[in-house]
């Protein structure tokens, strides 16, 4: 079995789909590894450590993948990395399908089997290979220390001889696996930390985090689940609701993070231009779904956007890319559990097991179709 890996070609991916340990463990399994050289310079991995580690270092990234049975990437190959790849090679990446018809075409007509990490169930068996949280939950931390640098006051409460420094106020919306991470951090820097959600069932894990949780709670909030676990659209009415209740609230805080999003849908609006201009000059406002088009009016994707009455909103891309050598490493731990399912441990080969549940909810293309029931049609 050969395992390719390649620098990843977008500018704005720092992060890697191995790391040296791994390597080692698919070196274990049987695989020969080729490496694009430079593929862990962002994530601070040289090229002497993926080599130590058993990896072969090549220089270009046709040399990478051409001969590989496996090809492990962190984002979707483009149209020109496809012409490299063999035909029936298994590609690991998040793969950002939704919306994406020609993309998914081009992976089914260059024959690979392409694999989108992203739809990985979340059952207890596929935990370790759920890359959404292992990413989110680093965007949540980072978003944090992010708003901590923007904001010009100190966050815990200080005593000090020359006065007290009250503590800063951070509110949290949306509160999935980025929102519990991003609530833990602003506690452990001191802040005061009030969050809200449309899913019931996090009440009691703000309350658990020590946080306050702020929600219209009518009959809509109390059925708004998905069987997945998953929030649901709300309806204009409960937007609305909600909407007022939380302009008050956000009026008084200094920091927000908002992470709100529905799988496959475009971000709620959950911050408008009004509620930003209710906060005082200095306050900041990170948009962690601004790569889904934004939860905060004003939000610009890759920007620090400065409001005319001197509110700061956040758009970084990519947050977990900065955090490049934890998520790098979170990232491939979460491929390798894939891989490992997909290895005959006898003879060494990829043996997917397409009737495999883990498969079939992430497998996008085969023998030159797209095969996935969720796209199939809108490619064809
Ligand atoms: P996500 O990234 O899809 O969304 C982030 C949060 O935004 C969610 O909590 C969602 O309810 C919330 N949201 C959506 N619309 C909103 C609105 N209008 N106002 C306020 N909040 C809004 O969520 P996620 O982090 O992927 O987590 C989704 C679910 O999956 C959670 O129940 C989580 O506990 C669960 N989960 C399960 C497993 C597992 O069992 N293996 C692993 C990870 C997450």
């Amino acid at each position: 079995m050969r395992i390719g890996v390649l620098a990843e070609s977008d500018p704005g991916e720092s992060r890697v789909a191995t790391v040296p340990d791994l390597v080692k463990k698919y070196v274990a399994l049987g695989a020969d590894v080729t490496i694009q050289s430079g593929a862990g310079k962002d994530s601070g991995i040289p090229d002497a450590d993926f080599e130590a580690a058993g990896a072969r270092i090549v220089g270009s990234a046709a040399e990478a993948v051409g001969d590989a049975d496996l090809v492990l990437k962190v984002r979707r190959p483009n149209a020109d990395e496809l012409k490299s790849f063999k035909k029936d090679a298994v590609v690991l990446a998040i793969m950002d399908p939704y919306g994406r018809e020609a993309e998914l075409k081009a992976m089914a007509d260059a024959g690979v089997s392409a694999f989108a990490m992203e739809l990985m169930p979340r059952i207890t068996r596929a935990q370790v290979m759920d890359v959404l949280s292992s990413q989110a939950n680093l965007a949540g931390y980072r978003a944090v220390i992010d708003a901590a640098a923007e904001f010009g006051k100190a966050l815990p409460m200080m005593m000090t001889a020359a006065g007290t420094v009250p503590a800063a106020k951070a509110f949290i919306m949306g509160v999935g696996v980025a929102g519990l991470q991003a609530i833990a951090t602003a506690k452990r820097l001191g802040a005061v930390v009030s969050a809200t959600d449309v899913r019931p069932a996090v009440k009691e894990q703000v309350a658990s985090l020590g946080g306050k949780f702020i929600a219209v709670e009518d009959d809509e909030f109390k059925q708004a689940e998905t069987s997945g676990g998953y929030a649901k659209e709300m309806s204009a009415e409960y937007q609305k609701k909600q909407a007022e209740l939380v302009a008050s609230h956000i009026a008084k805080q200094d920091i927000i993070i908002t992470t709100a999003l529905i799988p496959g849908r475009p971000a709620p609006k959950l911050v408008s231009k009004a509620m930003v201009d209710s906060m005082k000059p200095g306050s900041v406002i990170v948009d962690l779904a601004v790569e889904r088009g934004g939860n905060v009016e004003g939000a610009k994707l890759g920007e620090v956007v400065t409001t005319e009455h001197g509110v700061k909103i956040v758009g970084f891309a990519n947050v977990p890319g900065r955090l490049a050598a934890t998520a790098s490493g979170l990232y491939a731990k979460n491929l390798f559990a894939f891989v490992e399912t997909m290895v005959d441990k006898e003879s060494k080969q990829l043996a997917v097991k397409w009737d495999d549940e883990l498969v079939k909810a992430t497998n996008l293309t085969r023998d030159g179709q797209v095969v996935h029931d969720s796209f199939k049609s809108k490619s064809e």
